[in-house]
């Protein structure tokens, strides 16, 4: 599992996270909800090595992966990261975009990687286009894809469909969650969208006031919330 482990963080004299605890089990997509200015994208930076660990720490299968006195650089972190502003690099091809995090591979082994990636998406014709010639949601299947393909053990998605019509929404879920589940890779999903999260979620963690409010199944959470705040983002009443 991914563990955070009495994390605190401030930014300059704010703090933002309060001796945080929160454990995210393999294979499993996690939903991270909570309101805005709440720490989410923090814990995520934390994780990924974009923010270093002040105090507390984080381990991957009970190891460390970082704390005050360790902070190993994003790229030896077995984390992969989708941002929404994660563009793709418009001056390669799709299939540049994909294998550029797996460039140290062969060039087969690259090539029979890409293919499979694009056909989990249901664009396997793609390959040679640049990022221009395809839509807003096609190029969010190439940003998911991209980020799996070195098939980090942890992927961490900051709210990457949040600029995205809702009917395309749906797709893109959908394909995420069969390609995340595909691969067995655990992940941790930041959403403001209460929906996308019962049908995305495995586990929904709520992130209030610095500190894990609840994690539960989607059921748990939308039919015993633990405090006001989780209560109130799912509709439900006190
Ligand atoms: P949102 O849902 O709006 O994305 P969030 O839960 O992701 O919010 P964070 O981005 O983690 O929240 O920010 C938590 C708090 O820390 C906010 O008050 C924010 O203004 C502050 N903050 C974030 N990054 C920095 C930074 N680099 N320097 C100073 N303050 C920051
Ligand atoms: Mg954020």
């Amino acid at each position: 599992p991914l563990v955070f482990s009495q994390i605190s963080h401030s930014y300059g004299a704010t703090p933002v996270l309060h001796e945080l605890d929160f454990a995210v089990e393999p294979g499993q997509i996690t939903c991270l909800l909570g309101p805005s200015g709440g720490g989410k994208s923090t814990l995520l930076r934390l994780a990924a090595g974009l923010e270093k660990v002040q105090r507390g720490e984080i381990h991957v299968d009970n190891e460390v992966l970082a704390n005050d006195g360790l902070h190993p650089p994003p790229e030896a972190r077995p984390v992969g990261l989708m941002f929404q502003e994660n563009a793709l690099f418009p001056n390669m091809t799709v299939a540049e975009n994909i294998a550029f995090g797996i460039r140290d591979l062969s060039r087969r082994e690259q090539q029979e990687k890409v293919k499979e990636l694009l056909e989990l998406v249901g664009l396997d014709e793609y390959g040679q286009r640049y990022p221009h010639q395809l839509s807003g949601g096609q190029q969010q299947r190439i940003a998911l894809v991209r980020s799996l393909a070195p098939e980090p053990k942890i992927l961490l998605m900051d709210e990457p469909y949040a600029s995205i019509d809702i009917t395309l929404r749906r797709t893109l879920r959908e394909a995420a969650r069969r390609t995340i589940k595909e691969k067995g890779t655990t992940a941790i999903l930041v959403t403001h969208d209460p929906d996308e999260a019962m049908e995305m979620a495995d586990s929904i963690a709520v992130l209030d006031q610095g500190v894990i409010a609840q994690v539960g199944t989607p059921q748990e959470v939308f039919e015993s919330p633990a405090t006001v705040a989780v209560a109130t983002l799912f509709g439900g009443s006190q």
